[in-house]
């Protein structure tokens, strides 16, 4: 089985307690990711978790590349990434230290890159579904299995950050439905599907936003403090979905791009089709990046497969 990617948000920096543990550093077409990936085992099963604010916390979230980042772990090898990610609740039923695992998203933001295609190469991948139906269901029982309040269910609003939201803006997002609210998923979840990456979100509620009355509204020191248990909880969700993952996948996922690109594959040249990222191991720095070829999605092995078996 391949190794399960943790991207840890606000609060999650680290995963102690791993078993020959090594560091890798990727770069990437499309740049640098947060930081270097940290690989260990737990109880023998491999884990590759990277910091998605940088370790010490250092970016907006509008300023994380989250095509670095999603690319890298495909480098890696990774075939499955759980989100952890701290989010404000919009719902009275979500109370702060809940686990929600939200089966749908809603992009609020303005300004990010939210896709690996473009510059000659088109796909359209489905999202009506976003989340992995296997590893969804894994997460509700280890969540179950280790006494989190896990709610199974709801819809994730990503706004752009960093500020919080305004009360008016709070009571717009939740006429929209949406459940929890944070500032980072919406590319993740686009960028894991057009990857064939299974993805699952662990939001950890820390707070009600603004929208309720008689409650302050959200504060960093409130969130902060609510920060310490919820990592505690992700940790010991993610050491028991370890052993509940099949070893290879059956889920859409692993073929969300077959019959995705709609590029006539003649018109995708050669020469964008080649390039591989770099990777270095033990936390160096890799000595040289290659300039990005026109494409970076077309440098994508998988991809170029794919490409190339439609041009036969
Ligand atoms: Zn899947």
């Amino acid at each position: 089985m391949s190794a399960l990617g943790v991207i840890g948000g606000s609060g999650l920096y680290q995963m102690p307690g791993l078993d020959d543990r090594r560091e890798e550093t990727i770069t990437t077409p499309f740049g640098e990711p947060s930081d270097s990936f940290v690989l260990g085992r737990v109880g023998g099963l491999d884990i590759t978790f990277l910091a998605r604010h940088g370790r010490g916390h250092r970016l907006l979230p509008t300023e994380i590349n989250f095509r670095a980042n999603l690319f890298a772990f495909k480098t890696l090898g990774v075939e499955r990434v759980v989100s952890v990610s701290a989010v404000g609740s919009l719902r009275e039923e979500f109370r702060p230290l809940d686990v929600v695992l939200p089966d749908q998203f809603i992009d609020w933001t303005r300004q990010r890159p939210s896709t690996f295609f473009g510059s000659g190469l088109v796909a359209h991948v489905s999202l009506a579904d976003p989340v992995c139906p296997v590893l969804g269901e894994a997460l509700h029982e280890a969540g179950q299995a280790c006494g989190a309040r896990v709610r199974r269910g709801g819809t994730y609003l990503c706004i752009e950050g960093p500020q919080f939201s305004t009360r008016a803006e709070s009571h717009l997002y939740r006429s929209f439905k949406a459940d929890v609210i944070g500032m980072t998923n919406a590319q993740e979840v686009k960028l894991a599907r057009e990857a064939e990456i299974c993805y699952a979100t662990l939001a950890m509620v820390t707070d009600y936003d603004c929208w309720r009355a008689g409650t302050d509204a959200v504060t960093v020191d409130e969130v902060v403090a609510r920060l310490n248990d919820n990592a505690a909880t992700a940790r010991s969700i993610l050491i028991h979905v370890l052993g509940r993952l099949p070893a290879t996948r059956s889920c859409p996922c692993a073929t969300a791009l077959r019959n995705a690109i709609l590029t006539d594959p003649t018109r995708v040249s050669s020469g964008r089709r080649t390039g591989r990222p770099k990777r270095s191991s033990a936390g160096r720095r890799p000595i040289a990046r290659s300039p990005p070829p026109t494409s970076p999605a077309c440098a994508w092995s998988p991809w170029s497969a794919r490409i190339s078996a439609r041009s036969r």
